[in-house]
């Protein structure tokens, strides 16, 4: 596998020290390596919310689906991000999604946002799922004066169709929401969940459906003779069908017609040990899950056991250099923002990588040029509801049935970013224009 960070970025060390782990123990989601040859109607390459997503809804119509990972299910950024599940999945505006593809297209692919986060709520409660669910809807506060609430409520209202709640700075406050915000908006939709007992939830019903599910078993190759071949160390799997489900772990290599249309991004999340009482009191006491309005933004919430999670975007390069400058960096936006548990020791830090496409929405859709391959990418981020729509979107494609909204823009194909593997120097850029307008 050729990929585009340092193989340092893609260490188990970097989710060492998961709080996630304490939850739901990484040797629960092992599973045996591929040995041997082994044959299925469906080979999906990765075993996160995507690729589970997909192959659960596979083997609910009696396809005989086998997956692969080159770790083990939840590696990648399922079993270690926010657990924001909300709407999201591109970055494009929506000023640029209607010159890109129309507004018919970006209200469709809008509403299947939607469609996501309620996908992701049935499928808990469909397979008896606690993921430890909480907030109703998510709360973006402002981190200067002047943020355009009106504008984007009626954006959000056009968009999804409802009416959020804007809120003054001392509504904020007694709503247990206090900090050096502005103001802030409360949409209702999506909830905060455990990403790892949802993960794992999903593992299970998949292999109850009758899946098979392989851990350390990165595919190499993949070859085509009226069948696909897939190899890896130990073993080869023949498919007719095959689904990509990667995301910021893809290669550039696995197969090659990635190479160029994600670009992986460094996303690192901070978590406190249980806040007291005292604590609480003098902070933040809401259990809204929030984010606050700059480029580079902030996530938090406060999690149903008084522990508060706290993430950030960053980091171009990945080294214990890098890594030790981000962790440092989060610590202290930590602090200036909830300045009350300056004290508060974070025992848990990790990092990990989310995926953006060229035209800055996600893809879901047939692979050109490679017969009955799908793939499935490019959440931008926000991948908890989207990658999981997303996957049950590829497993429509390959059953050929349209029970769910299925978004036009998302089956277009990415273009290639510039620069080839050298393309994470476009971020340098990105980034320094976003911290401007963060300023
Ligand atoms: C720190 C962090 C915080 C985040 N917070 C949020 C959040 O709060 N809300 C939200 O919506 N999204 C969040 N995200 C993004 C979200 O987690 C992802 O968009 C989503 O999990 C992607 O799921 P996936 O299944 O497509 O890919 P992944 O979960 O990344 O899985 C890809 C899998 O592919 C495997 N793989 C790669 N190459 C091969 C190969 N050649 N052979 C076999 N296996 C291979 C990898 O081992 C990996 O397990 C966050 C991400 C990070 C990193």
């Amino acid at each position: 596998m050729r990929r585009i960070f340092s193989d340092h970025a893609y260490d188990y060390a970097r989710i060492e020290n998961c709080y996630w782990a304490e939850t739901v123990p990484d040797s629960t989601l092992m599973r045996p390596a591929l040995i041997g040859a082994e044959k299925a109607d469906v080979a999906i390459i990765g075993a996160g919310f995507t690729g589970l997503s997909a192959a659960l809804r596979l083997a609910e119509s009696g396809v005989k689906t086998v997956v692969l990972d080159a770790t083990f299910p939840g590696f990648g950024a399922s079993g270690r991000n926010g657990g924001f599940c909300c709407l999201g999945g591109a970055k494009a505006s929506n000023g640029m999604i209607d010159r890109m593809h129309g507004k018919p297209a970006r209200l469709e692919y809008r509403q299947a946002e939607v469609a996501a986060v309620k996908h992701v709520a049935e499928t808990l409660s469909t397979h008896e799922i606690d993921a430890e669910t909480h907030s109703k809807g998510e709360t973006i506060v402002s981190h200067k004066a002047g943020y355009p609430f009106e504008a984007e409520a009626r954006e959000i209202e056009e968009n999804y169709g409802v009416t959020p709640t804007l809120h003054s700075k001392s509504e904020l406050e007694t709503l247990g929401m206090p900090g050096p915000f502005h103001g802030g908006m409360t949409t209702p939709i999506g909830f905060g969940l455990n990403p790892r007992k949802y993960l794992v939830g999903l593992l299970r019903a998949a292999e109850a459906a009758g899946v098979t599910v392989y851990g350390a078993s990165p595919v190499s190759d993949i070859s085509r003779s009226g069948t696909y071949a897939l190899k890896t160390p130990q073993g080869t799997l023949e498919a007719e069908q095959l689904t990509l489900a990667t995301n910021g772990y893809s290669s550039e290599d696995v197969p090659p017609w990635l190479a160029a249309r994600y670009m992986p991004s460094q996303s690192s999340v901070i978590v406190t040990r249980e806040l007291t009482d005292a604590e609480l009191a003098a902070g933040w006491h809401s259990d809204q899950m929030s984010y606050d309005s700059r480029n580079l933004l902030h996530y938090f919430r406060l999690m149903p056991n008084r522990r508060f999670l706290f993430g950030m975007r960053g980091g171009l390069t990945s080294s214990d250099l890098s890594e030790a400058a981000i962790k440092r960096k989060i610590r202290s936006d930590f602090e200036s923002m909830f300045p009350a548990w300056a004290q508060v020791e974070t025992p848990h830090y990790w990092s990990g990588m989310v995926c953006l496409s060229a035209g800055l929405t996600p893809f879901a859709g047939p692979v050109p040029d490679m017969p009955g391959t799908y793939a499935g990418f490019a959440y931008h981020g926000n991948g908890v509801a989207m990658g999981s729509y997303t996957g049950a979107l590829l497993a429509e494609q390959i059953l050929g049935s349209q029970k769910l909204l299925s978004p036009k823009l998302m089956q277009k194909p990415p273009l290639k970013f510039p620069l080839g593997r050298a393309r994470r120097a476009l971020m340098l850029g990105i980034y320094a224009g976003a911290a401007l307008k963060d300023w």
